[in-house]
């Protein structure tokens, strides 16, 4: 056996699990290293504690004074807890969190220092924005961006550092990061959305998008990982034969967790609790050493924020553990690939879950309400919807029959079903008063209030209703939750919008009644959006037809998908609704296309250096080994050698053919790229790298998995299939 490999399979052989004891219970730990609202009340003056407040519920502007307060609280809440540092924590376009440390500690001459924390330094900062992407949005000599604070998700300790989440935006004021649009859509939802909640009840002042988001991951043996190239440079095997245990018994599926795998989710738990993030939930899933965490779902910016913080330092814990985690969509060919379920809602500020049926009619209608405007906005933009989760990780996973298809459409159950196709009958105009009691007693009033049925979920729909909010399933797993969560909010703030438009013109210019003129557009939108409603099986052959004929979008790779981010009407819709602008959109779009181009082009370099410098070599050192075998047996045997080299000697040229094909695909690989690599147009040379260069990664591989199972295990380079999926 190669060193490498030796060595990791040791090491990991000989690793117990590290058992961590909880001290205390969650509830007391849970939010202790937050400046949450119990600790502001604590530290905060009146003024100040009200001050925050406004600005979390109705987005005031916090003044220079009052800053000064919060961040000397800050500071003297942070001392106390033994903190040195801080830092502004921002999403930048990179899909990872960036921070730059600051300690507290200033001279004041002398020779002697003090620590020092005041509202300025909380409330804006430079970092060198230069190596961030940027898109192009920078390309003048200022090249400057800045931090600013965001005082709806709360500052928090981690390790010895105070980070205080920020915004990230050039001095033109161009969002840099996820977050900014994303706080932009849902103010835009939010107000969408309060007006059409006061339709029902006129003490609703604010709507809140919740999120809760299922993150899966793999947890392999740091030592294991670190023996793959591929594993380690790219996030996922790119080579490597299945191994013969998979997933096919499905005894991995919610079985008992590992040890070694349980002690880590009680430690990474643990850190979740001081940090406030409301974990909640942990299994097994489906692949071997395949797992998952589910919080208790939040308002959707810090859901956001909880998600990505949770990204890092679940790769922080794991170090402690000797694991590593695999956020990555697809390590491992031919078993399941991880995402992340987006569960998403409204809900207003006096406590009503938008699109969870009621007890009355009146707040049923109100649920249809949501539920209609929803479908009709994913109906119009599935395509965007699409783009929002696109990614070369993802592309793996998407309509790999473990995961939603490329094709979006909205699953809703055989109760909602039956209840639209009742909508779909309502009168044109005016309702007569028996139809509205009808209406009212026997559709509307007859949606049970928990809708059990929806809990026997279509696994295979991208976005379904499930009971009392959408799930959208075909976010990745590494993915910033900002992205499609920015698009989710932003299309339906955008439809809810349209929609009291022709509401209040029925109200205003045909006379009807409030409850007639919503029945009357909702019955329209039914109509409308039945392309997008789908019940049926998503990974089935017969849907992609039936999809096609729908004249729905099947944007399978990447570059296909990620144009409908500058189409004229996303463009349009962005600015409409204040989310993005112009250059603002086409910017991301830049940078997701070059993304993708960079992730291809390393995969690329990485399979070649395996496969010629790795697998070849061990190859031509095997296939030697057999060469002096058949050349032993000859001086033995003399001229009847062939009868016991025979097998020898097939092996021997099997193991050439591959060789040569190995060779000849790396070949090609590397002048396709090298073509790619010359397009100036970034969306031609993504095409490129995802049409021409990409499919030789699987020829290319297909000769190496060969060539695993031709040559002694003995010699073999990479930790296989086998090892990594099945050492605990
Ligand atoms: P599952 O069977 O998929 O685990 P759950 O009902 O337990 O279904 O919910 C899964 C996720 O959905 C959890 O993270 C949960 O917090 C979240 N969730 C529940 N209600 C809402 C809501 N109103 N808005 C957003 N997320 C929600
Ligand atoms: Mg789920």
């Amino acid at each position: 056996m190669s060193t490498l490999r030796f060595q990791a399979l040791k090491e990991t052989l000989n690793r117990s699990s590290v058992i961590v004891t909880e001290t205390e219970r969650r509830s007391v730990l849970f939010g202790e290293n937050v400046f949450n609202q119990a600790t502001m009340l604590q530290y905060l003056t009146k003024d100040a504690y009200n001050s925050v407040m406004d600005a979390i519920d109705h987005g005031t502007k916090i003044d220079r004074r009052i800053a000064d307060q919060i961040a000397s609280s800050m500071k003297d809440w942070s001392l106390a807890k033994g903190v040195t540092h801080y830092t502004h924590w921002f999403q930048p376009l990179t899909g990872a969190t960036a921070e730059k440390h600051d300690a507290f500690f200033e001279t004041i001459g002398n020779g002697q220092g003090i620590e020092k924390f005041g509202g300025g330094q909380l409330v804006q900062q430079e970092p060198d924005a230069s190596s961030f992407p940027h898109g192009g949005i920078r390309n003048t000599f200022e090249a400057r961006g800045y931090t600013a604070w965001d005082p709806t998700s709360p500052a928090f300790i981690y390790g010895t550092t105070l980070c205080i989440p920020t915004v990230f935006v050039a001095y033109t004021g161009e969002a840099l990061d996820y977050k900014t649009p994303l706080l932009r859509a849902l103010h835009a939802v939010d107000t969408a959305a309060t007006a059409i909640a006061k339709y029902f009840d006129k003490n609703v002042k604010k709507v809140n998008a919740s999120l809760g988001w299922e993150q899966e991951y793999f947890l392999i043996d740091r030592a294991l990982v670190e023996s793959r190239p591929d594993l380690v440079m790219t996030g996922r095997t790119l080579l490597g034969h299945s191994s013969a245990k998979g997933q096919q018994l499905d005894d991995h599926y919610f079985g008992s967790i590992p040890n070694r795998a349980l002690a880590f989710m009680r430690d990474l738990e643990v850190e979740c609790m001081l940090l406030g993030i409301p974990v909640k939930t942990r299994h097994n899933e489906v692949a071997p050493n395949q797992f998952e965490l589910a919080p208790i779902y939040e308002e959707t910016n810090l859901a956001v924020d909880h998600n990505s913080l949770l990204m890092d330092i679940m790769e922080k814990v794991a170090s402690r553990h000797n694991l590593k985690v695999l956020l990555h969509e697809k390590p491992f060919a031919g078993v399941n690939g991880s995402g992340k379920h987006n569960n998403w809602s409204l809900s207003t500020n006096t406590g009503v879950n938008l699109l969870g049926p009621g007890k009355t009619p009146m707040s049923n209608l109100q649920f249809l309400t949501f539920f209609i405007n929803t479908i009709k906005a994913i109906n119009e933009h599935e395509e965007l919807m699409r783009a929002g989760i696109a990614s070369a990780s993802n592309d793996h996973r998407l309509g790999a029959n473990e995961a939603p298809p490329a094709i979006m459409s909205v699953f809703i159950g055989e109760q909602l079903t039956s209840v639209l196709k009742e909508l779909e009958g309502v009168t044109d105009g005016k309702l007569s008063p028996k139809e509205k009691t009808d209406l009212k007693l026997n559709v509307v009033g007859k949606i049970p209030e928990i809708l059990l049925d929806n809990t026997d979920r279509n696994r295979t729909s991208p976005f379904a209703f499930t009971g009392n909010k959408f799930e959208f399933r075909a976010v990745g797993s590494k993915a910033n939750c900002a992205n499609p969560m920015t698009i989710l909010n932003t299309i339906v703030a955008k439809q809810l919008v349209e929609f009291k438009k022709e509401v209040d013109k029925l109200i205003d210019k045909k006379n009807l009644k409030k409850d007639e003129a919503i029945f009357n557009v909702l019955r329209e939108y039914i109509k409308k959006s039945k392309n997008i409603l789908f019940e049926g099986n998503g990974y089935g052959e017969q849907w992609e037809k039936e999809a096609k004929k729908r004249g729905l979008s099947n944007n399978k790779t990447t570059p296909e998908a990620l144009k409908a981010k500058i189409s004229k009407k996303t463009l349009d819709l962005f600015e409409e609704m204040g989310v993005m602008n112009k250059v603002e959109a086409e910017a991301r779009y830049e940078i997701e296309v070059e993304e993708y181009v960079m992730r291809i082009q390393i995969e690329g370099r990485v399979l070649g250096d395996i496969a010629r410098n790795h697998i070849i070599p061990t190859a031509i050192k095997y296939q030697n080994m057999l060469i002096s075998n058949v050349s032993g047996l000859k001086n033995l045997y003399e001229k009847d050698f062939k009868k016991y080299a025979k097998e020898q000697m097939e092996i021997i040229e099997e193991i050439s053919e591959h060789i040569g094909k190995i060779n000849t695909k790396v070949n090609e690989m590397t002048a396709e790229r090298r073509k790619a690599n010359k397009l100036e147009v970034a969306e031609k040379k993504a095409a490129d790298y995802c049409n021409k260069v990409k499919p030789l990664f699987d020829q290319i591989r297909y000769s190496c998995d060969k060539l695993e199972l031709l040559v002694d295990d003995e010699l073999w380079p990479l930790t296989k299939y086998r090892e990594l999926l099945f050492t605990r």
